[in-house]
């Protein structure tokens, strides 16, 4: 970014200069505690979130979530889930299934997934995405804005 200027004389600040420290995750524990943040496979230069995943017909595969809030590009290491499709979500480490939180309240299909930010494991302080491909909840999100706004 050598320009912080645009045309029109405004400031340009770009997103990723915006308390980055907030936007992007770098622990996500499953209920056993395994950071499930693997330096090996990045999204967007940062160290993705690796889950295990199972099809509806038994297929299981393995993807790597972007730890950036919001941002819904993934990373198929084995196997693939088609768009619209909802799967079920194990830590790769342990094969436990990882804990839901809800239905989705966006797609209505698929289920808010969790994953905590601290060793307290606690709902509060977690990341949340829906395990339907393609619903716009299915990038992480912080989970004290879902629990908001499901009224739990
Ligand atoms: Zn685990
Ligand atoms: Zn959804």
């Amino acid at each position: 970014m050598s320009q912080t200027f645009d045309k029109k004389g405004r400031l340009k600040i770009p997103a990723r200069e915006v308390k980055q420290e907030e936007l992007i995750v770098s622990v996500a524990l499953c209920p056993e505690g395994h950071n499930l943040i693997t330096e090996k496979h990045k999204i967007k230069g940062y160290p993705g979130i690796e889950l295990a995943f199972r099809r509806a017909g038994g297929e299981e595969g393995v993807v790597v979530l972007s730890p950036i809030l919001g941002d819904r590009e993934v990373l198929f290491l084995r196997g693939s889930v088609d768009e619209g499709e909802v799967v079920k979500f194990l830590c790769p480490v342990c094969d436990k299934d990882l804990p839901i939180l809800s239905t989705c309240d966006y797609c209505g299909e698929g289920n808010i997934y969790v994953l905590f930010l601290d060793d307290y494991l606690s709902f509060n302080n977690a990341i949340t995405f829906c395990s339907k491909r393609g619903c716009p909840n299915s990038s992480i999100r912080k989970s004290d804005r879902i629990i908001t706004a499901l009224g739990l």
